[in-house]
């Protein structure tokens, strides 16, 4: 078998062609039906993210000095388990410290402030939060191969982050961040997505500022299902 036999077979493409049928996965209390081409494309979307250094620098925001850099710090993206075992998905962020002030500066990263998991998983539990349950959207993730529990669900859901716009993919409703991601790893001739590619894709997440009214936010539309539902 040649190198190029080896790329077609394990190519986004190769992969995606390869697993067609629609896959069902039933859960303990409820059906869940995920495409397997959805399964696929959201292993190979995320894998793709693997080991990207991200190293643009952002000025300090304390004092606005300059920025020297430091060293680089591996940050867990997201844990995978896919047919073939688990697989965890990093990147690394390079860090910077302000000429000025001294203070410890990451570049610019595709991570909500104080967030363990990478923004576009984040946008997925809260988008799907909107139209189910934490424990449904933790179901639906994990069939997907994207390891969450209930309680990271909800407290995304009941954070001051914003609801993503959402659109639809395979039948499922999903973030466009998420959709972004993975189509513009597919549609990448080389199957190479540059850090600049999953931050602009994930709209510079670690820019987010909350709003100060909660506008928008997760939080407030949580608050007024619960007060919709007791209605
Ligand atoms: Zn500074």
């Amino acid at each position: 078998m040649g190198g190029g036999d080896y790329e077609d077979n394990y190519s986004a493409r190769g992969l995606i062609t390869r697993f067609h049928p629609l896959l069902i996965i039933i859960m303990t209390r409820h059906l869940v039906k995920i495409p397997s081409l959805l399964m696929t494309t959201v292993s190979v979307g995320l894998s793709s993210l693997d080991s990207t250094l991200f190293a643009k620098a952002k000025p300090c925001p304390l004092c606005g000095g300059k920025p020297q850099p430091y060293d680089t710090k591996e940050k867990q993206y997201v844990m995978l388990s896919t047919p073939m075992g688990r697989k965890r998905i990093t990147v690394r962020v390079r860090r910077f410290k302000c000429k000025e002030c001294g203070t410890l500066i990451y570049a610019e990263e595709p991570f909500y402030p104080d967030t363990r998991l990478g923004s576009a998983v984040v946008d997925m539990a809260i988008s799907l939060s909107r139209l189910h349950s934490y424990s449904h959207t933790a179901n639906i993730m994990n069939a997907l191969g994207i390891e969450i529990d209930r309680g990271t669900v909800r407290n995304y859901a009941l954070s001051n982050l914003p609801i993503p716009q959402a659109n639809f993919l395979y039948g499922m409703q999903l973030p466009n961040s998420f959709i972004s991601l993975m189509t513009t790893e597919i549609s990448n001739p080389k199957g190479s997505i540059t850090s600049e590619d999953i931050l602009a894709a994930s709209g510079y997440p670690d820019l987010y500022k909350a709003p100060a009214d909660g506008k928008g936010t997760s939080a407030e539309f949580q608050k007024q299902k619960k007060l919709r539902r007791k209605s």
